[in-house]
């Protein structure tokens, strides 16, 4: 079994997070130890559930339990692409693979628009960013062609996209290293650690929110007894937000595998070196291949993602001569400097891209396994869990119903080993996407 303590304590902090000022966490017990309702995990899912269930229930108090301190687990650690793409579209018995991911979008594009509004409603101050280029690439041939599907299907789905010539392409991301680049809207770009704590320092006055505080143990069938390292706790329903981590309680234990992957930050740049970052002031590049490199030129430092690791976080000093060499391989006139930040965060993945999303057992609801994309996902199923839960009905709420959950993975050590095994061939087959 996978360690989930090892899981919430990470090597190094967020840079995102890094970069704020000093915040205290919230980690005081509180004096009450009865809730109508406990939600384990404060990332984007865990406090849009949160939110939600207080709003449509303004009498009832709301518990939050999260393992880290906000900003460091990691809703604080991603790229900050705030991305409404639907993950595997699949033919199922309400429809075609298209009917699926004109859902999927509904649902997120849903979601984009709730962060809107809070981020307005709240002045939440994390430089949400629906203008600068947001690209996809590829390096290589067979990463051109499937370049061209994916463009073709985004159109499809209602996407607007635009190809970006040879010229324009080396000129906006400074690099020739790419031979196929279109840009997307909608789309949007945030500094994802300012975000998770504007929506924590945002939450309605019926929520107790509870940091620095590990769930060990869930106990009993409603009411629950909710053990953890700041003492018990009881409720009459429990939300499970700690995404791959859910299984570690016995929660959904063969639905998803816990991958890790590994972001750096620049320090400073001077405006000549920023330059050769591409003409854009600030853009956001996502590659077509999923093993490939994510980069965002920021206002004034450079950041990147890549890597993958199964269920344990690889060594810091590993990492960084890693996102170097694959930093350096794209721009190798950027030498003058060392990463300033490095660091890794856990998400879950499931076997055929299917995300948990219902009522595991009576009184226990769950949204778990929203893989790389939990900003926009992660909100907007955090907010309809919420919902069914509390039993409103929407169309987007059946329409989430709809949808193919995550199929079953096999037990350790054959869920390990294969996990491990695709990352390393999927890898291999990247070649220079890599
Ligand atoms: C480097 C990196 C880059 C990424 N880039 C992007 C991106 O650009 N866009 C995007 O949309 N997504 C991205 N992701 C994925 C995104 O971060 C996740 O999908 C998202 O954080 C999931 O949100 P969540 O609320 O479901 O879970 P999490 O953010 O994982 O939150 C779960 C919380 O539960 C807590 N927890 C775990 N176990 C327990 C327990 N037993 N008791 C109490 N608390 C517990 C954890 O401390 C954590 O705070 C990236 C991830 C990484 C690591």
């Amino acid at each position: 079994m996978l360690n989930t303590k090892h899981l919430t304590q990470y090597h190094t902090r967020s840079g995102w997070n890094a970069l704020l000022p000093p915040r205290a966490p919230r980690d005081q017990k509180p004096a009450n130890t009865r809730f109508a309702s406990i939600v384990i995990g404060a990332g984007y899912t865990g406090l849009a559930a949160a939110r939600r269930t207080a709003e449509l229930e303004s009498a009832k108090e709301v518990l939050v339990l999260n393992a880290s301190e906000i900003g460091e687990g990691p809703s604080g650690r991603n790229s900050g692409f705030a991305s409404i793409f639907p993950s595997k579209p699949t033919a199922n018995e309400y429809g075609s693979a298209d009917d699926d991911a004109i859902r999927k979008v509904r649902i997120s594009m849903a979601g984009q628009e709730w962060l809107r509004l809070l981020i307005r409603e709240h002045n939440i101050d994390c430089d949400w960013d629906e203008e600068s280029l947001r690209i996809n690439a590829a390096a290589t041939p067979e990463g051109a062609v499937a370049a061209g599907d994916w463009l073709q299907s985004l159109r499809r789905w209602g996407f607007n996209c635009r190809v970006l010539n040879d010229e324009e392409r080396v000129a906006q991301l400074g690099t020739d290293y790419y031979s196929t680049a279109f840009d997307v809207r909608p789309r949007a770009l945030v500094q994802p650690a300012a975000l998770i704590r504007g929506l924590a320092g945002s939450l309605p006055a019926n929520v107790t929110l509870l940091e620095r505080t590990l769930v060990t143990r869930v106990e009993g069938n409603g009411p629950f007894k909710v053990h953890s390292t700041k003492g018990s706790f009881t409720a009459d329903r429990l939300f499970i937000a700690n995404n791959g981590q859910a299984r570690d309680l016995g929660i959904l234990p063969d639905r998803t595998v816990t991958i890790l992957t590994y972001a750096a930050l620049t320090p400073r740049l001077d405006v000549d070196e920023l330059t050769k970052l591409g003409a854009a002031p600030i853009w956001g590049m996502t590659p077509i291949n999923s093993m490939g490199m994510t980069m965002r030129k920021l206002k004034d430092r450079f950041l990147v993602r890549s890597m993958s690791s199964y269920g344990r976080e690889t060594d810091p000093k590993t990492v960084r001569e890693e996102l170097t060499r694959l930093y350096r391989n794209r721009y190798p006139r950027m030498s003058s400097h060392e990463f300033e930040y490095v660091w890794g965060g856990a998400m879950a993945f499931s076997g055929n891209g299917g995300f948990y999303f219902g009522e595991a057992r009576p009184g226990i609801f769950g949204a778990v396994g929203c893989n790389a994309t939990g900003v926009v996902k992660g909100t907007i199923h955090g907010k309809l869990l919420a919902e069914l839960a509390c039993g409103s009905q929407s169309e987007l709420l059946t329409d989430r119903l709809r949808q193919t959950g995550p199929n079953w993975l096999p037990p350790e050590p054959f869920r390990g080993i294969g996990a491990m095994s695709r990352i390393a061939w999927l890898r291999h087959k990247a070649g220079r996407e890599y």
